[in-house]
């Protein structure tokens, strides 16, 4: 049942205060991955959702979104797709510039990355503020492929991410593990 799974996976994330800097409580999944239990099983919930949401392939965003995102692509059976930093990736490619709490940063996806009509599930590992889903939303659509939905490992619900979301899923579920 769902909720054992979120029991797992919670007790397998470590919160460390105060890091990258005072006042955030960082979300540490490295235990997680490390335990080889946990994280097949976290696989095996990623690669369900693909296939219930009838999605055609799996997007990562950088960095550890790959980690989830790819293992969950080749249990479903798809192909994965990296959404990732500027700069990263060659030819040609769209970008999507997001506002941080200081400055911004911009996102890539490949232009040939998607066969038009293909249906994207999106993974990442933390929705924060939902900047970098929103980014990476716009981004999918932009490169001509359907949005599946949104599957995230923890939401930090406090700020409001899933709110600032809506727009960019457009009725696509945004689900937390
Ligand atoms: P945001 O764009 O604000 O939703 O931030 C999401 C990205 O930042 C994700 O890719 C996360 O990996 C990372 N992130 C944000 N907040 C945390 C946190 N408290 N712990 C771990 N990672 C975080």
């Amino acid at each position: 049942p769902a909720t054992d799974l979120a029991g797992l996976l919670s007790s397998r994330i470590r919160d460390v205060p105060d890091y990258p800097k005072p006042g955030v409580l960082f979300k540490d999944i490295a235990p997680l991955l490390a335990d080889a239990e946990a994280f097949a099983a976290l696989t095996r919930a990623l690669a369900e959702r693909a296939t219930a949401l009838g999605a055609t392939k799996v997007v990562g965003l950088e960095a550890r979104g790959f980690v989830l995102a790819a293992p969950a692509a080749f249990a479903a059976g798809l192909g994965f797709v990296p959404v990732r930093k500027k700069g990263k990736l060659p030819g040609e490619v769209h970008a999507q510039s997001y506002d941080l709490e200081y400055g911004s940063a911009t996102l890539e996806v490949q232009c040939d990355a998607f066969t038009p009509g293909e249906r994207v599930l999106v993974v990442d590992d933390v929705l924060a503020t939902g900047g970098t889903i929103g980014a990476s939303l716009d981004l999918v659509r932009r490169a001509g492929a359907e949005l599946a939905g949104v599957v995230v490992l923890m939401e930090l619900g406090f700020l409001d991410g899933r709110e600032r979301l809506a727009a960019h899923l457009d009725g696509a579920p945004l689900e937390t593990l």
